[in-house]
This record gives structure tokens, sequence and C-alpha cells, in this order.
């Protein structure tokens, strides 16, 4: 099937070109993130994509970056209190596999598939019925496949290959929700490290204490095993001069 296969990074398509290149398909990657934050970090995942795929010889098209666009429908139901995290997400997974869909459709693609579900922070289900939802809108098939399973391997195959590998999602909102998380983290690992100090210290204490009490222990016996002998030798002293004097 002639594929285009929406991608969120580099890291990410690794492992799904491989699998669904060996299942037969003719790929295309589509570079759709209007949800990624900041435009520095939109072109810097979309240049490591891009070099990538260039070296293995697969075409990459990209859609307009438009921020303002994800701010209308996505960022509009982050603002919403009565919304959920997997509210957004599923949003977010709307805006880019409905505009993949659309472009494939006017480019003669066949189906669509997508490398969301590399990620385990994902929402699995989600993507498949946004994935569903934006093919049948545009008469199109499509490839699911969960590919969680391969996420240590495009892990490892990312690092192997030097490639840019981001920390937190793609949004503004994930960037920060990323941070407070290495924040809390790095939070988490100093209250550890100070109570393993402070245990620490209250066992050297403890050791401290018990070694004082030995020493004050050994001190007085040494003092009354030498008060003994000195009460030993006056007795004996006293003995040996009553006996030493003439009888009266
Ligand atoms: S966390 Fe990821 S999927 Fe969810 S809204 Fe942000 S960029 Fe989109």
């Amino acid at each position: 099937m002639k594929l285009l296969l929406h991608a969120c990074c580099g890291p990410c398509s690794l492992e799904p070109t491989r699998l669904l290149a060996h299942a037969g398909h003719d790929i295309a990657i589509a570079y759709m993130n209007s949800n990624i934050h900041p435009a520095e970090e939109y072109a810097r995942r979309a240049e490591t994509l891009r070099a990538w795929a260039a070296s293995g010889g697969l075409p990459v098209v990209e859609g307009p970056y438009d921020p303002e666009a994800w701010e209308r429908t996505v960022g509009a139901v982050a603002a919403d209190a009565a919304k959920s995290r997997e509210d957004r997400c599923r949003a977010c997974y709307r805006l880019r596999l409905e505009e993949t869909a659309c472009y494939a459709s006017a480019h003669g693609f066949d189906g669509i598939s997508t490398t969301l579900t590399v990620s385990p922070y994902q929402y699995t289900d989600v993507i498949r019925e946004e994935l569903e939802r934006a093919a049948t809108a545009h008469k199109l098939a499509y490839v699911f496949e969960d590919f969680r399973p391969f996420y240590d391997e495009a892990t490892r195959r990312s690092r192997e290959l030097n490639m840019y590998r981001q920390n937190y999602c793609g949004c503004r909102i994930s960037q920060a929700e990323a941070e407070t998380e290495r924040r809390e983290r790095k939070a988490a690992r100093k209250a550890a490290r100070e109570a393993e100090q402070l245990k620490r210290s209250a066992e050297a204490a403890v050791a401290e204490e018990e070694r004082l009490r030995k020493r004050a222990e050994r001190k007085a016996y040494a003092e009354k095993q030498e008060r003994k002998h000195r009460i030993l030798k006056e007795l004996r002293e006293k003995n040996r001069d009553r006996s030493e004097r003439p009888n009266a």
C-alpha cells in the first residue's frame, strides 16, 4: 500500500518504518506537528527526522507549522477545566492525523499510519480511534500498529545513531509538565539523599555513644581493680609489719 506515515520525530520513526517497509508498504513520512513548542524545538525535531530519512532514501513531506491552529483547537480543550489530559491529547492527535489524512487523500496515497504508538506515554487506544476516524473521513485505509513493544529498540537505535532525543512530548503544556516532573524527581532524590545522610549520622551517633559507654566501663573497671590492688597491698603491708614487730 502507498502509505503516508505520520511521524512525531526521528527516534519514533525508526522502528515503524522498518516494520511497515518489511510488511511491504511503500512509505512516505508526514511531519505534521503544529503541537510542538517552541518553534526552535519544532525545527530541531524536523531536522533530525529529515537527516535520518534522507540517509535511508525515505521521502518526508512537511505540513505548515501552525501553533495558532493548535492553540485554537487543542489549547482550548486544555483550558477547559472540565476536560482531562486524555481529552487534550485526543484533540492533538485529531489535528495532526486529520492533516495527514487530508494530505494523503490529495496526493494519491492509499492509507495512513502513525508513529505515535511507539511511545508508552501516549493513549494508544485513542490514537487508534483518531487514526480510524481521520482515514474514514477521507476514504483512506489505515494501518494501526501498537509499536510500544519496540520502544526500547527505538531508544537503543536512536542513541546508537546519536539522534537528538527530546525529553517532553511536544506542546507547551507537556514541556511544563515534564519540567515539573523532573523538578519533583530531583527534589525526591535530594530528600532521599538527605534522609540517608540523617540515618547515617544517627547510626554514627549511636556507635559513638556505645564506644564512649564501653570506654567508661573499661575505665571504671580499671579504677576498681586498682583500688582493690591498693587495698590488698595495704593489708599485706600491715600484716607484714605486724608479724615483724617483736612480741611485747
Ligand atoms: S502531551 Fe503530546 S499528545 Fe498531548 S497535547 Fe501535548 S503534544 Fe499533544
